[in-house]
């Protein structure tokens, strides 16, 4: 599945915030949006309007982004999450963050989702025991992730480790960092996934408009 593999600083500029698409970057002084808080092109510093619709557009891109999705794909997760029961917009997050390179990021052997999914395509990750190399598969309940031992040297994933002690643990994911190895525990709260913001109705207003 093809990916966006242009400048990523200029999207969080264009959405006005951290998407945090850069690991340690996004941390220091040197992140865009400190530095640049205008979005980018010529006509960044001009002021301008946001419509109704605009508004929802760049909630649905801006989802889009932090996920690493292009715009096909992302739809089918919103398809998708109108056929199940609960608030769609809420299914539609619990669906994203359970695709593999999202849960590789969220248990801290990744600083990036970006670079999660290097580390799913290059064959380095095993769910329960195999090895999957699709980003997008869908993680279960009770399902083992883990580093292949023989990939545990790599230098990203060790300093990936390092920098996530300082940050909060997802409630829903159990973290054995000893052993390179994660189990999600079910699907995550809403409210643990609030940084960066995303207000979902609007997504999901946005394509049923
Ligand atoms: Fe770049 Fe990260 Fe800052 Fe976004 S948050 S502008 S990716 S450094």
């Amino acid at each position: 599945m093809a990916r966006y593999i242009g400048p990523v600083c200029k999207l969080c500029r264009r959405e006005g915030m951290k998407l945090y698409l850069k690991g340690g970057r996004c941390f220091s002084e040197k992140c865009a949006v400190v530095r640049r808080p205008y979005p980018p092109g010529q006509h960044g510093q001009g002021r301008y309007k946001i419509s109704e619709y605009g508004l929802r557009l760049r909630e649905k891109q801006k989802t889009r982004r932090i996920y690493g999705l292009l715009e096909h794909q992302f739809r089918l997760y919103y398809t998708e999450a109108t056929g199940l029961k609960g608030r769609t917009g809420e299914e539609m997050l619990g669906l994203l963050e359970r695709r593999l390179d999202n849960v590789v990021y969220r248990s801290g052997f990744a600083e990036t989702r970006s670079q999660a999914r290097q580390l799913v395509r290059h064959k380095h990750i095993l769910v329960n025991g195999k090895r999957v190399n699709i980003p997008s598969y869908r993680v279960k309940a009770n399902d083992k992730i883990e580093i292949r031992e023989k990939s545990r040297k790599i230098a990203y994933v060790s300093a990936a480790l390092e920098s996530a002690q300082g940050r909060e643990r997802p409630s829903w994911i159990d973290v054995d960092k000893d052993n390179f190895a994660a189990v999600l525990k079910g699907a995550p709260p809403r409210d643990e996934l609030n940084e960066p913001s995303i207000r979902e109705q609007y997504v999901v207003e946005y394509y049923s408009r």
